[in-house]
């Protein structure tokens, strides 16, 4: 290098020193600060740091900057991971666990900078933040939000945590719902030390019994525990209990525990299906009796997940429009004509197949769905029906809903939106209703009210499945209902049992005499309609006069329909 440039070099250098000098002394009066060599050794410190640490320049200078991380697992893998960067002259930054000079912790947010001059390397910058008390603060929420107050166990969040980190780093275990059945028998309401007694003995008679393991409480009486060993060890619990039994100060009761299993990866494969697979064991259980530790059947084990992969792929398939509606037609027994569709709805998916929908409609109601789904429906049925109108070939068309979509509380402005949007007359519509449901609605209010509205709009309703949910009809006097659709379970069986046949004979003269129009459901052969039409049946749906069929198709039927009629 010539003299010219070796000075350029220098000057270029002081004037960083400077600018790095002012820089340091805004830093000098918040951080801790110190600087180590290229070997890791304390060259310098300012005294925010020396108050922290304890130590004094005479000890600490020439040390390697090592002293100030805990001799721990954590410790040294945090020092690793500072100490590689640094010598690959790049800068870290990050929360870290510094010791003093007699070994107290504490949290440091830690801002390391290499220094160069040129290529150069001077020395590195070490300038930190005390975070113990963030640290302190942060830990005290953790354990508000992750830890039941009664017992000190992990709450459903952490064990979410838990489970999903053992998922990740594919460790087998089992997951272990546990139930304390007689829990609020075994103490007065109310008599918060006899129940945390209870809770705390049930607790110690958990941890002793399943060691190495995680244990969580997730409800009032439930527990869950992540453990190493297999089911057949999870179900001797009970013997366990039987051997060191907990009972109830009031009445000498024995604590009475049921609970399911199942295992990751064999059963389940994420936390969400564990949850629920060993949950539906557990009530199994209950049902069968109590007193017993299960798990599910293989079949069964299956069922769960593709339950939740339904409940996981209906959001999306209802956006992309893969959910459909196909169209039954009710055809009148006298003139033989179709006079109405019934909406059915259809989802067709690549991995699922085809989903039945008694397989999809307690999912979405259960998870909330139901409303989104049964929108969609009706809109797909509104739209249609508007326009074999405008074509001039219109029937009604006749949608199901659930009880759930009324008890959201919009049922009546989703449905004025619906038609509104589609341009269909009220008197298109018609909403099929089961027995439960009007029985409900005729104890509440609310969902009468909302019948109502909808009825004065000019919408129909029809009662499906008639005769097969309750032996009371104190309903049909306020409930308004224009048609009752007798089941097929009835129909079925009607041309060959002659007790089956005398009770759709009753059901028909019952409907007539409310004035009602009477639909037979599930008509599958000549014989059966027959005998239906000579039980004075208005119409039919079912297999014997068309399939629940794509609009397209039931849209040639119509067309066929007003051909015929005109010629
Ligand atoms: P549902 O309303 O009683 O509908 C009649 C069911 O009987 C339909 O089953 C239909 O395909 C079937 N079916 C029709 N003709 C025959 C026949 O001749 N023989 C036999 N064996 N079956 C026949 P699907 O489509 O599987 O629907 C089952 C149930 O699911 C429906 O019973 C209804 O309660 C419910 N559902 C269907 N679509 C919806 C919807 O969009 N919303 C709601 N909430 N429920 C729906
Ligand atoms: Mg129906
Ligand atoms: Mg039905």
């Amino acid at each position: 290098m010539d003299n010219n440039r070796r000075l350029e070099t220098e000057v270029a250098a002081d004037r960083d020193q400077s600018a790095f000098g002012s820089l340091l002394d805004g830093l000098d009066k918040k951080f801790m600060i110190y600087k180590i060599d290229s070997e890791g050794l304390i060259l310098d410190t300012n005294t925010r740091f020396l108050d922290k640490s304890g130590w004094t320049p005479k000890r600490v200078l020439g040390k390697p900057f090592k002293i100030m991380f805990p001799d721990t697992k954590d410790g040294k893998a945090d020092l690793m991971k500072v100490w590689r960067r640094l010598r690959s002259l790049r800068p870290w930054q990050g929360d870290v666990l510094q010791v003093t000079k007699t070994g107290e912790p504490y949290w440091v947010s830690l801002t390391a900078i290499p220094v160069m001059s040129g290529t150069q390397h001077l020395y590195t910058l070490m300038i930190e933040a005390d975070r113990t008390e963030e640290r302190k603060l942060r830990e005290k929420l953790e354990s508000i939000a992750y830890t039941d107050p009664d017992t000190g166990l992990m709450n459903r969040h952490k064990l979410t945590e838990e489970a999903e980190q053992l998922i990740q780093t594919d460790r087998h275990f089992t997951f272990v719902y546990l139930a304390i059945e007689n829990f609020h028998s075994l103490f007065d309401p109310g008599d918060k030390e006899a129940e945390n007694r209870i809770l705390s003995e049930f607790v110690h008679s958990m941890k002793v019994y399943f060691r190495n393991s995680r244990f969580a409480r997730i409800g009032m009486n439930e527990f869950a525990v992540l453990t190493p060993l297999g089911s057949w060890f999870a179900e001797g619990f009970l013997q366990f209990l039987d051997e060191h039994p907990i009972q109830s100060d009031m009445t000498g009761i024995p604590v009475r525990v049921s609970g399911g299993i199942a295992k990751f990866p064999d059963d389940q494969q994420s936390f969400k299906h564990l949850l629920s697979a060993s949950s539906i064991a557990r009530h199994r259980a209950m049902r069968d009796g109590g007193g017993l530790i299960t798990s599910l059947s293989k079949p069964e084990q299956r069922a769960v997940a593709r339950r939740l992969r339904i409940e996981q792929k209906l959001p999306g398939a209802l956006e992309e429009g893969a959910i459909q509606a196909f169209y039954q037609p009710q055809v009148d027994m006298t003139t033989g004509r179709i006079i109405a569709a019934e909406a059915l709805v259809r989802w067709e998916d690549r991995d699922l197949g085809n989903v039945r929908p008694a397989e999809l409609i307690p999912v979405a109601e259960d998870a909330g769905l139901i409303s989104a789904l049964g929108a969609h429906v009706i809109e797909a049925a509104a739209r249609q029906a508007a326009n074999w109108k405008q074509e001039g070939i219109g029937v009604p068309v006749s949608c199901n809903t659930s009880v759930r979509e009324f008890r959201a509380g919009d049922m009546v402005t989703k449905i004025r939106d619906i038609l509104t949007r589609t341009a269909c007359p009220p008197s298109l519509l018609e909403l099929e209703i089961t027995e439960k449901f009007a029985f409900e609605a005729e104890a509440e209010g609310e969902l009468m009210h909302q019948l109502k509205l909808l009825h004065d709009d000019g919408i129909t309703f029809a009662l499906d499945d008639f005769g097969t949910g309750y032996a009371s009809f104190r309903y049909m006097q306020t409930v308004p209902i224009q048609k009752i659709k007798i089941g097929e379970e009835f129909i079925a069986s009607f041309s060959t049992n002659e007790k089956v046949g005398r009770i759709v004979d009753g059901l028909v003269r019952f409907g007539h005499s409310l004035g009602l129009f009477v639909v037979a459901e599930g008509v599958e052969d000549e014989a059966v309609y027959q005998a239906l039409s000579i039980s004075g049946c208005d119409a039919v749906q079912g297999y014997h006069t068309g399939r629940p069929m794509p609009a397209d198709q039931f849209t040639r039927l119509l067309r066929e329909q007003a051909l015929s009629e005109k010629n």
